[in-house]
């Protein structure tokens, strides 16, 4: 089964618009056509609508960080995935680890995200991931499985076949530790293996991405296992070149 490779770049909380604005136009003017590789950005919700008009019409998309899984009302502060869909974006990250540990999401919060996410014709990139301590203790397929149940249910087939995954060990986000290409390919084909329970066939359509310190010097050893399809990239993604060398990675 080939899947189209996909390769998104979170920017976390970080530039302004006028600078968003010169890196995905850098990006943008570097890369061209894209064909066996699907890419996109993640900037910060108040770059977002600048951003997607910049890029209209390239082959870059546009990825809301998170979103509310209400579409409108009395949630202060909250923006909902209809809202991003209005600004032009196609995708939207659920369940970084960042906001599990800092927001408290729960899998249940990932759930109802993704559903809003759907039902607002976004395609949802639902990040999964185990801690140190976890790892450490042995409890990785445990928490990632708990993980996929609490963030997937109640989704059909056809759901599924909207959603990417992202699996984030969250001891190599942010800190240069990256998971082993061994390491990462055991638990994507773990993932495989519990959607294919869920969802049948499907499961050889869904693209796993892999996060955590992807840099261009690991992300051809990392993309080139079996069921690693793509990169959730944080730091490198801030960087257009970086970025670009990760995107073209073989
Ligand atoms: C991320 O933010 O999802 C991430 C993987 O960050 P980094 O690449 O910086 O580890």
């Amino acid at each position: 089964m080939s899947r189209t490779r996909f390769v998104c770049g979170n920017w976390k909380l970080h530039k302004t618009v006028a600078e968003s604005l010169e890196l995905a136009t850098a990006i943008k003017n570097a890369v061209g056509p894209l064909r066996d590789v699907e890419v996109a950005i993640a900037p910060v919700f108040t770059a977002l609508h600048a951003v997607a008009k910049r890029l209209e019409g390239s082959s870059l998309g546009v990825a809301g960080q998170d979103c509310f899984w209400e579409d409108q009302g009395a949630w202060t502060g909250e923006v909902s995935a209809k809202l991003l869909k209005d600004v032009g974006c196609k995708y939207v990250i659920i369940g970084h680890s960042e906001r599990r540990q800092h927001f408290t999401e729960t899998d249940h919060a990932v759930n109802l995200k993704t559903k809003a996410a759907l039902r607002n014709g976004l395609l949802p990139i639902v990040c999964v991931g185990e801690t140190e301590k976890e790892r450490d203790a042995g409890e990785t397929f445990g928490r990632i499985e708990t993980q996929l149940e609490g963030g997937l249910r109640e989704l059909s087939n056809d759901d599924m076949l909207k959603v990417t995954l992202a699996y984030e060990p969250v001891w190599a986000i942010g800190t240069g530790r990256t998971a082993t290409p061994a390491q990462a390919e055991e638990v994507h084909a773990y993932i495989r293996s519990r959607l294919s329970d869920k969802f049948g066939s499907v499961a050889e359509k869904v693209r796993i991405q892999y996060g955590g310190s992807v840099k261009p010097d690991n992300a051809a050893l990392l993309l080139g296992q079996t069921d690693i399809d793509g990169a959730l990239v944080g730091g490198a993604s801030l960087k257009a070149e970086d970025f670009l060398n990760i995107i073209k990675a073989r």
